[in-house]
């Protein structure tokens, strides 16, 4: 039985522990801010700390990009650590992010570095409105970000970045990127997992919607191969430059058919989880075949899947179990508005019958929690007619 130990003991890791269970994993999780090793399912059971962690596993990865750079570091001296700290570090720098892009030739949004006022001008004088600033450092889910669509806004928004500079407590510097707004058509991702010996595998390319920066809906479907061909080759560049082991997720702005690069996430995604339904072998499984050296399991798409997330609530109606296909994941998290509580995976034998299904989801669940659905289903539905 392979012992990993994954740093960040959320609704990934858990999930990664539900997937290797049957392959005899033993999945354990470090609470970064407890320092507890932890059972992800049941973290009322505690294995020690950290150094215990590293010395118990064979193998440790990590389910968020935001680790502090020692434990990386500590874990990486061990050789045990999938993928590289290099790697999750890029995930959670956008500076870094930004600079491994253009050294792949990667397209995406025209951008700057701002660090002082001098910056800051720099960046408007070279973008056009509207632009959006993103806090380099500890960004995720949409939060710290700002946009600027009117000229007199600027100063406001720059004394805003300002503090939030000053105020930021980071071993690493933190600073901004602003970036031009793109007009565009879809946000679509692609995840895929690259072995130990190069080998890759990737899933179809996965249409996400957000509300206020946050994933809401993900939907799977036959693929554009044009598109499909243009994100694997990203997927390649990006996976081969870093030497990279485990899954890897790109998310990309669709602007006619060209993809743009918004942000990669070096680890298990939010808009994977319907591969938990929708495909031959689930991420979190392939995850950890791809960092435990195993074969990595066929990603293709069993039907068309799509991903409700829940947010801020932590019940829902008992007519959900009654939709075809409908499988609810919960995560087990304490209430709180604005969270990533759980999520609901829907599938059908076409998009016409996914559509009906998302529909009949829509009609059934409050639109607090799942901002974005009953919207998304109606056009999705309207699409396939
Ligand atoms: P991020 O945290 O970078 O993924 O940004 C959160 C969301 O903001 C994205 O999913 C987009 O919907 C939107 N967004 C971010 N950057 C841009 C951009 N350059 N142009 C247009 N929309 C953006």
């Amino acid at each position: 039985m392979k012992k990993v130990l994954v740093l960040g003991a959320g609704q990934l890791a858990r999930m990664m522990q539900l997937a290797g269970t049957p392959l005899n994993l033993d999945v354990k999780a470090l609470d970064v801010l407890s320092n507890k090793v932890v059972n992800p399912i049941s973290p009322e059971y505690i294995y020690g700390d950290l150094k215990a962690g590293i010395l118990n596993a064979d193998v440790i990865t990590a389910e968020f990009e935001h680790v502090a750079h020692d434990i990386l570091a500590e874990c990486e001296q061990s050789g045990k650590l999938f993928p590289t700290s290099a790697a999750i570090k890029i995930g959670g720098d956008r500076r870094l992010e930004k600079a491994l892009l253009e050294s792949c030739n990667t397209a995406n949004a025209k951008h700057y570095f701002v660090h002082s006022k001098a910056d800051f001008d720099k960046a408007i004088s070279h973008l056009s409105l509207p632009i959006i600033f993103k806090s380099a450092l500890e960004g995720y889910d949409g939060k710290g970000q700002w946009r600027l669509k009117i000229a007199a806004d600027a100063e406001a928004i720059w004394q805003e970045m300002a503090d939030f500079m000053k105020a930021s407590t980071t071993t690493v510097k933190q600073g901004i990127v602003a970036e031009q707004m793109v007009p565009f058509d879809r946000e679509v991702s692609l995840v895929g997992v690259r072995r130990v010996n190069g080998d890759v595998a990737v899933y179809p390319l996965t249409e996400n919607h957000h509300t206020d920066g946050m994933l809401s809906v993900s939907v799977a479907n036959p693929v554009n191969t044009v598109l499909q061909e243009q994100a694997v080759s990203v997927f390649k560049a990006i996976a081969d430059k870093l030497n990279y082991v485990g899954v890897l997720a790109i998310e990309f702005f669709q602007v006619g058919n060209q993809l743009l690069v918004n942000e990669i996430a070096p680890r298990v995604h939010n808009s994977g989880h319907w591969t938990q339904q929708g495909a031959d072998t689930c991420q979190f499984e392939n995850h950890l075949r791809a960092i435990c050296d195993l074969p990595l399991g066929s990603t293709a798409l069993i039907r068309p899947t799509a991903m409700v997330n829940i947010i801020g609530e932590d019940t829902v109606p008992n007519e959900v179990f009654a939709v075809p296909s409908a499988s609810v994941h919960w995560y087990n998290k304490g209430k709180r508005v604005g969270r990533k509580m759980g999520h609901i995976n829907v599938s059908g034998d076409n998009e016409l019958q996914l559509a009906q299904r998302l529909q009949s989801l829509a009609d059934i669940l409050c639109n607090k929690a799942f901002p974005d659905l009953s919207g998304f289903a109606k056009d999705y539905l309207a699409k396939q007619k």
